[in-house]
Order: structure tokens, then C-alpha cells, then sequence
């Protein structure tokens, strides 16, 4: 037997993954937010310098971007309770959730109407600053950024390459901006990755380069392919620092907006959040603002396909990204295709290991019955990815593990003060066309 068998044998939840079961998992290696934080590179100063230059560019957004005119050019989404759609799961699941059900609503970002929204044009704005300031395009970062539009700027950033492997969503919010700024774009895909994604890139000038591979392998392509030429950026979703920074401006914002709602958090009033991962940055990125805001207050859960598990497997093995989920004979085509990576980030998973309370996995049916009933109930239309967070609080209450977790924590006289927000990740760019094949199809699922 290899290690990895012998894992799988010994660890019953790992038996599970492996047979392609729901599972829901609490983190034995959480710490406290003060300890956690202490064991990593990063903290506060880093949100805030990543916020710092958000607040910067905004007068760039602003003028590039006049659907941004609204909010000043700042890239924000908000969050509703959904109490249509709590009716519907609690008389579903045969559960009662005491406690408030939120949807944040990524799905309508401005620009991409995606999660990538917040880290991967973070990235892309890093980099152009970067270059501008190199190359006296801008003498400091006290200067105007609308000049960012400008037709100087525009030919200054022509010399230039952006390159990024991706399942699909990541190229939008990449290439969207990289092209706006006068960067040449190539997005490399995977076969995962829709049509319209395809098309849309392509009617940008972004060059859109098919791999017939998983995303492991399209990226590893584009890696290669931007490493030969000397004037070419890679955005490294396995690897980015600046696209977990970008992120976590996200989770770090919920303090003010859901102090604006009129919700509180605190020892009496938890607040639970559902984050799905792919790669793992954006929950772990949204996780780390979400904690240095609301401290143990907050308890962040990672939401996963039960095909492509790839963080649990990373961290229930604590092998990290030396694992993937074809060590567990998993993957293959997933409805999720947001979520289709196969091996987790090992940046990601080993900073965020001691961050995330647990995490859990979601059959392929489930996020077809929560796509459709989430329409059906709030007329409000996600992609399959990004529904995977909306289960959570009942996985919480009615899975043993779940229930392990609230009593140990100390929570159970608390659960109906507390509240649950499902991180709504994509939907709004979905055409017409696909949306009505997915809830097509997703009409003859239940979510029980
Ligand atoms: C990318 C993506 C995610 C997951 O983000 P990761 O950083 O890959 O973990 C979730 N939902 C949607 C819609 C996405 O595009």
C-alpha cells in the first residue's frame, strides 16, 4: 500500500472522500485568531495596504468602468437575507435554522460578477502600479489614478503581457481588466471551462488558449509559456500572494457592512460563513479578513464538489498539494465548474490550515437541487459553484461532526442568535442560453 492508501484506510472521513460520500469535517488544527495570525507572514498591515490600493485605483475604475460609477469605483457587492429560500430548506431537510440565512452576493460584483472580482483585478491592479511606478510613468502613489485611463497609459501597458491558466472565471476578471489597462492578455483553459467564457474573452482581444487537460495542466502551460518571454505577468493561481491579499479585503469589509445591516456579532451572536473552493484562495483569503474583523466570533466553512475535494484531501492528509483528488480516484466533469481543481493551493491550504473551522462536500444532484431552488424561491439565479455554500448551516445541524462542533465551541444555547451567510460566488455574466439549460436540468433534483 502507498501512504496515501494507507491514510485513506486508517482515517474513516478519508474512506468517505473516497467513496465519493458527503462529508462534513472539523478542523483539529484550528487556533485561536491571535495565534493563528502570529504563525503567518501576514496580518492587519497587509489588508490594509491591499484596501489602500483598491481606495487608489478607484478613480481609475470609477472612469474605465461607469457601472462602478455607483459606489465610487469601488468593487463591492450586497448581502440579503434569503427567508424564502431558509422556509424552503427547512421544511426540505426537515431542520430548522434558528439563527438568520444571508446570501453576500458576488455574484453581482461589477466587472465580472464573480468572486475573482475582488482578487484576481487586485492582482492585475498591483502589477500595472508596479510597472507605472518602475517605469516614471507615476512619480508616487499620491497621484491621481484616473490617469490609468488615459491614452499614454494605455500604450505604456501595450508593451506588456498578462498570462493566467484557469478553469474559466479567473480569465474573465484577468482578462477584463488586463485588456482595459491596454495589456496583451492570453488566458490558457482547461477543458472544464464554458463556451461563452471562450467567446466572451475572445471578443475582448484576449488571446484564449485550449488545453485539452484538467486545470493543473492548463496552468502549468500558461506558466510556462509567460515564464519564456521577459515582458510577460503571470497570474499564478496555485501560487499568488496578491490574489489572497486581494481577497481578503472581502471578509475584512463584512465588519462595516453588516454593522451598517444592523447585525451583531459577538460571544452571544456567532456568525457562521460558507465559502466554496476551488483553488482555495478565495475562501482562504476571504477567511483570513473575515477573522482579523470578528475573531472567534466567526466561523468559516470551506464548500467543496464531493468529485474534486482537493482542500480537504490537502488537509485531512496534511499533505497539502502533494495530494490530489486523483490519488482518491476522484475528479471528473463536475456541474461546479468553478470549482474543478484537482490539487488544492499549497500556499493557501498551509497558511489557512489553523484559519478554517472544518469544511464539507457537496454531491453533484445537491447543487443542481439548490441552483434550481434558490430560483425558484428568490428569483435569484447563482452558477452551480456558487451555491455550494448554502447548505452549510443545515450540514452544521444535522451532521454528527456539525453538531460536535457547535457543542464543543460552546455555541449551543447561542444558534438562534447566530448567522449563517452563504458566499454567493457567480451568476450575473451566466447568458440567457446556459441559464436556461442549467435550471433545465436542474429541475429534477432534490437537495435531500
Ligand atoms: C473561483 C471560484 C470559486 C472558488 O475560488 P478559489 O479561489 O478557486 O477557491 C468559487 N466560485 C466561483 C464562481 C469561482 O469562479
Amino acid at each position: 500500500m502507498t501512504d496515501i492508501e494507507q491514510l485513506i484506510t486508517s482515517n474513516p472521513l478519508l474512506t468517505d472522500i473516497r467513496n465519493s460520500e458527503e462529508i462534513f469535517w472539523n478542523n483539529s488544527m484550528y487556533l485561536p485568531v491571535e495565534e493563528a495570525t502570529k504563525q503567518t507572514k501576514y496580518s492587519m498591515a497587509d489588508i490594509e495596504d491591499a484596501e489602500a490600493r483598491l481606495q487608489r485605483f478607484a478613480a481609475f475604475i470609477r472612469v474605465a468602468f461607469p457601472e462602478t460609477e455607483a459606489t465610487d469605483g469601488i468593487i463591492e457587492s450586497p448581502v440579503s437575507e434569503i427567508s424564502d429560500m431558509k422556509n424552503y430548506l427547512n421544511d426540505t431537510l426537515a431542520t430548522t435554522l434558528d439563527g438568520k440565512l444571508l446570501l453576500k452576493r458576488d455574484d453581482l460584483l461589477p466587472i465580472s460578477g464573480t468572486i475573482k472580482a475582488r482578487g484576481a483585478i487586485y492582482e492585475v491592479l498591483k502589477h500595472a502600479e508596479n510597472l507605472a511606478l518602475q517605469k516614471g510613468m507615476l512619480e508616487s502613489t499620491e497621484e491621481d489614478y484616473a490617469v490609468f485611463a488615459s491614452e499614454a497609459f494605455n500604450e505604456f501597458f501595450s508593451s506588456y503581457h498578462i498570462a493566467v491558466g484557469t478553469t474559466g472565471n479567473l480569465g474573465i476578471s484577468v482578462g477584463t481588466m488586463a485588456r482595459k489597462l491596454g495589456f496583451n492578455v492570453t488566458v490558457h483553459m482547461s477543458v472544464e471551462a464554458k463556451q461563452w467564457k471562450k467567446d466572451y474573452l475572445r471578443d475582448k482581444g484576449v488571446e484564449v488558449i485550449e488545453h485539452d487537460t484538467d486545470f493543473s495542466k492548463a496552468v502549468e502551460n500558461g506558466r510556462a509559456e509567460s515564464d519564456a518571454n521577459p515582458n510577460s505577468y503571470f497570474v499564478d493561481d496555485e501560487h499568488s500572494v496578491e490574489l489572497f491579499l486581494g481577497y481578503t479585503v472581502g471578509g475584512y469589509r463584512m465588519k462595516k457592512q453588516l454593522e451598517r445591516e444592523g447585525i451583531t456579532v459577538d460571544a452571544d451572536h456567532p456568525l457562521f460563513v460558507y465559502l466554496p473552493c476551488g483553488i482555495g484562495g478565495s475562501p482562504g483569503g476571504i477567511t483570513f479578513g473575515l477573522k482579523q474583523a470578528f475573531g472567534e466570533h466567526v466561523h468559516c466553512f470551506f464548500a467543496e464538489p464531493t468529485k474534486m475535494p482537493s482542500m480537504l484531501v490537502g488537509l485531512l492528509t496534511e499533505k497539502y498539494d502533494d495530494v490530489s483528488v486523483f490519488d482518491f480516484q476522484l475528479g471528473g466533469l463536475t456541474i461546479a465548474d468553478g470549482l474543478a481543481v484537482p490539487r488544492t493551493s499549497g500556499l493557501v491550504a498551509k497558511l489557512m490550515r489553523t484559519f478554517f473551522s472544518g469544511g464539507y462536500s457537496v454531491q453533484e444532484g445537491v447543487f443542481n437541487g439548490l441552483l434550481s431552488s434558490l430560483y425558484d424561491t428568490e428569483s435569484i439565479f447563482l452558477e452551480p459553484a456558487a451555491v455550494a455554500g448554502l447548505v452549510g448551516p443545515y450540514r452544521l445541524m444535522k451532521t454528527d461532526n456539525g453538531k460536535g462542533y457547535i457543542e464543543s465551541s460552546g455555541l449551543s444555547d447561542k444558534m438562534d442568535q447566530a448567522t449563517h451567510i452563504a458566499w454567493a460566488t457567480g451568476g450575473s455574466m451566466v447568458p440567457e442560453k446556459d441559464r436556461a439549460a442549467f435550471l433545465e436540468e436542474s429541475k429534477a433534483y432534490s437537495i435531500n
